[in-house]
């Protein structure tokens, strides 16, 4: 392992990183709800003598400006903050004080690396050039999305040149840190169909339009769009999450109603989906003598890292941290972020913080009630977010 002075300071400030991560996890907030998690995050740029902006575009988001006062480009580090509504079943003595909300997608860490690599840099401000903005971003988890607010209505890339965020992934073990050139998650997509047919007794069928089997045929037929009407070599996903009907056995209920979540990573499937949704539960419903509405509401974008800026970071991590830590990952994952907004305006990178480890039972998945990281990762992300910036404003390859 290499002695880089960022390194060695991160792991000099691992207890106060450890702390500040357990003190956000127990006290976790929902999306567009990160009041304390803000104020934390403001407290500690304050000290470290940075600009900083609070209350973002009306919401808890928190902007900080470290200016070098030299010539040189701008660079946006990226931390979200919410957490989920999911009741924590890890058993930690840190667990979540709040009943049904949790820090299960690893937000927590987020907030840490990204406060912790402000610590990092603004101590060694002297070596920089250009600007490094840090920002703290609400509403991660809930569309429209935190990234799109602060962009549209809070200005946060103006005179930005680049854009960096970290993801925790507890498939990756602890240590090593996951890249990904191009397009990294998918386009993440949502629908609506209401049926509606005539209810009516059980015993009678002929005199109804029973909604519920309306429903089954349509989540079939939308699944036969995938297996053979798409090309699989572009990819789409239909999850229908939800499929609410009737109130009693006896009763043929009258409408029913699915949710559903697509996923894709072309641009050209994304816009042809609307058309070819609605098209099959028309089909269906005007076969079976039904009536629907449709909704489709697009989320947020595919994640598309730009590739030269991908590689400078991913080179800047081997140097910090010997050439086995960086790998590149494999293909895209079907997830949706909204540092997507961040990577549609400026060339942006987010790379896959290993988090996991096996033996000591840190397996589970983010979203599950049990996900837990390994914290001796929040010094390294820290590092490595420190690093790759410092890198890039100081125009290192
Ligand atoms: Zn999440
Ligand atoms: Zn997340």
């Amino acid at each position: 392992m290499s002695t880089d002075p960022l390194l060695a300071r991160a792991l000099e400030l691992r207890e106060e990183l450890v702390a500040l991560r357990r003190d956000i996890h127990r006290h976790p907030e929902l999306s567009f709800e990160e009041r304390r998690t803000g104020e934390t995050g403001r407290a500690w740029l304050e000290e470290l003598g940075l600009l900083v902006e609070n209350r973002i575009a009306g919401t808890y988001g928190v902007l900080a400006t470290l200016d070098s006062g030299r010539a040189g480009p701008t660079l946006i580090l990226r931390g979200d903050m919410d957490a989920l509504p999911i009741t924590e079943q890890t058993g930690a003595a840190y667990s979540s004080s709040q009943a049904g909300v949790m820090h299960a997608c690893g937000h927590d860490a987020h907030t840490t690396c990204l406060l912790g690599a402000a610590r990092l840099l603004a101590e060694r401000r002297e070596e920089l050039r250009g600007r490094i903005k840090f920002v703290l971003q609400p509403g991660e988890e809930l569309p429209p999305g935190g990234a799109k607010v602060l962009i549209e209505q809070g200005g946060i890339l103006e005179g930005v040149d680049a854009a960096l965020a970290l993801h925790v992934h507890a498939g990756i073990p602890v240590g090593r840190m996951g890249f990904r050139p191009g397009v990294m998650l998918a386009n993440s997509d949502r629908f609506t169909v209401r049926i509606k047919g005539v209810g009516g007794h059980a015993a009678r069928p002929h005199l109804a339009v029973d909604a519920v089997a309306v429903a089954v045929q349509v989540y079939q037929s939308l699944q036969y769009l995938v297996s053979r009407e798409n090309n699989p070599l572009h990819p789409f996903v239909i999850t229908v999450g939800a499929l609410q009907a009737g109130t009693a056995a006896n009763v043929i209920p009258g409408e029913a109603t699915l949710l559903g979540s697509v996923r894709s990573l072309d641009a050209a499937v994304r816009e042809a989906l609307p058309e070819r949704l609605e098209r099959v539960v028309s089909g269906v419903c005007h076969a079976a003598r039904a009536e629907y509405s449709f909704e489709f509401t697009q989320g947020y974008p595919s994640l598309v890292n730009d590739e030269p800026f991908t590689e400078r970071a991913m080179a800047s991590v081997r140097a910090l941290l010997g050439g086995e830590a960086a790998f590149l990952l494999p293909a895209p994952e079907m997830g949706g972020e909204d540092f997507a907004f961040f990577a549609q305006q400026v060339p942006a990178t987010m790379f896959r913080l290993g988090v996991g480890n096996e033996t000591r039972g840190i397996v589970h998945p983010v979203h599950s009630a049990r996900f837990d990281l390994d914290e001796d990762a929040l010094p390294l992300g820290a590092a490595a977010l420190a690093r790759i910036a410092m890198d890039y404003v100081n125009g290192a390859d």
